[in-house]
Parts: C-alpha cells; sequence; structure tokens
C-alpha cells in the first residue's frame, strides 16, 4: 500500500512562493515521474513528501493518512538522493543496515535483510568495502539498497542519475525499473531528463515555476501535450 495524495499545496521560502496550489494523486504501486526545468520545484516537492520541508499550506496524504504534521521518519517512505549521502566511516553493509539498527531491529534480522537485498542488487561482494572504495554505479545501487530494506509503502528519487556517466546512467535506469516491476513499490521519481521520464513513468507530471502544468501517461502527454512548454520538455513538435 503506498498511494500518495497531495490537496493545494503552497510553499514560499522567505517571502518567495516557489510551489503553487499543488494537487497530485499517484496510485499504490504507481510509478511517477516528476519533470521539470532546474528551478521548477520538483525537489522542493519531493522533500515535502518526505517530510524534509514544511508546507506553507495544503496537505500531503499517505495511504490515505494526513501526513502533513509527521516528521519523515513516521512517512513509511525511502529516499535516494542524487549525492548517494553513504556515511564514509561506515562498510556497505552497515549502511545499509544503518537505519534497521536506528529502529531497534536485532542483529541476526539486519544481517539477514541487509544480504537478500545486496543478492538482489548484486553488491554482496561488495559488503565489506567502504563508499570510497566503490565506483559512482556501485555507490547509487547501495544508495537504492538502503532505501530497499527499510521496505517502505513509497520510494523517493531525487535526481538519481545525474551523477553518473552517460553508459551508467542507462544501466541503473534499467535496473531501477526492474526493481519496480519486481517489488511493485510505489515511487515517486524526480528528473530533468525527458527520455528517463518517457522510459520510467506510468505517470508523468510536468512543473514549470512551481506549478504543475500537466499529468497523465506518457502517451497522453506526447501525443496531446496542453500547451507548448509540456510539448518540448517531451519532444513533439509544436
Ligand atoms: P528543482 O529541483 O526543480 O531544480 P528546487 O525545488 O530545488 O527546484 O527549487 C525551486 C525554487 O525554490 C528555486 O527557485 C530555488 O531557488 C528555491 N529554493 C529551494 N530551496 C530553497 C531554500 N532552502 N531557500 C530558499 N529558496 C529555495
Ligand atoms: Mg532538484
Amino acid at each position: 500500500m503506498g498511494s500518495v495524495s497531495l490537496h493545494n499545496v503552497n510553499k514560499s521560502f522567505k517571502a518567495v512562493d516557489v510551489i503553487h496550489d499543488v494537487a497530485l494523486e499517484i496510485e499504490d504501486g504507481e510509478f511517477c515521474v516528476l519533470i521539470g526545468p532546474s528551478g521548477s520545484g520538483k525537489s522542493t516537492l519531493l522533500r515535502i513528501i518526505a517530510g524534509l520541508e514544511e508546507v506553507s499550506s495544503g496537505t500531503v496524504s499517505i495511504n490515505g493518512k494526513d501526513v502533513t504534521e509527521l516528521a519523515p521518519k513516521q512517512r513509511d517512505i525511502a529516499m535516494v538522493f542524487q549525492t548517494y549521502a553513504l556515511y564514509p566511516q561506515m562498510t556497505v553493509a552497515e549502511n545499509m543496515g544503518f537505519a534497521l539498527k536506528l529502529a531497534g531491529m536485532p542483529k541476526a534480522e539486519i544481517a539477514e535483510k541487509v544480504k537478500q537485498t545486496a543478492r538482489m542488487l548484486e553488491l554482496e561482494p561488495l559488503l565489506d568495502r567502504l563508499p570510497k572504495a566503490l565506483s559512482g554505479g556501485q555507490r547509487q545501487r547501495v544508495s537504492m539498497g538502503r532505501a530497499i530494506v527499510r521496505d517502505p509503502s513509497v520510494f523517493l528519487f531525487d535526481e538519481p542519475l545525474s551523477n553518473l556517466d552517460a553508459k551508467l546512467r542507462v544501466q541503473v535506469r534499467g535496473e531501477i525499473a526492474d526493481l519496480h516491476k519486481r517489488l511493485g513499490t510505489t515511487s515517486i521519481y524526480v528528473t530533468h531528463d525527458q527520455v528517463e521520464a518517457m522510459t520510467l513513468g506510468q505517470k508523468i507530471v510536468v512543473l514549470w515555476d512551481g506549478r504543475v502544468e500537466q499529468a497523465g501517461p506518457p502517451l497522453t502527454l506526447y501525443n496531446d501535450p496542453v500547451n507548448t512548454f509540456v510539448a518540448s520538455f517531451l519532444g513533439t513538435p509544436s
């Protein structure tokens, strides 16, 4: 279970409005892509869903429950960042198990869970390494592993491929798609890359200047964009 709804979400930093009246309905199990140019409010919106940023007004619900006032830990979500955000002094296994340890899970159970997830991501041979001894692609997989072990209702991805080179980007993108096929976890994925959006998204939400310009299945947006901005972003001539 992992539906996500946003109602009339607004956000300003100081006096500057950056998110305007955003409404979103993401269904359980859906892979939803938020796409828009730099500064359009993608990360802010994702951080609002994660509870890392407060709304100025409006509500956020997960699984039909209003979580607007809840801390990130209480939201049943896990976030994968662009910068991986791994703890440099911890091994891969420790990085992956850290949240479970904080949650008080017994050691043996953590070890089992980490092993299972590492197998799924082909990280098993790397479990004793430190992050600095990993390639970029491996680090990003550890970062995903850290989210997966927590078994959340919703995965949030903020431009997870942007620090990888072109070849790895395609590979890790495929791994993210496989993961969604396998686990079926609701995913909200931020990117400014139209190929990523069209490849991964079951629903695409186009943001511009903190507003939702259009939301729908990739083909609908591609064939029937509401305006030239959406058309230019998703590649149809207008
Ligand atoms: P995107 O992820 O689409 O590039 P962001 O959500 O990071 O966009 O930013 C949207 C707007 O909000 C930008 O104009 C940015 O400068 C502003 N913004 C984001 N975070 C902050 C902050 N902590 N303080 C002030 N302004 C911010
Ligand atoms: Mg961003």
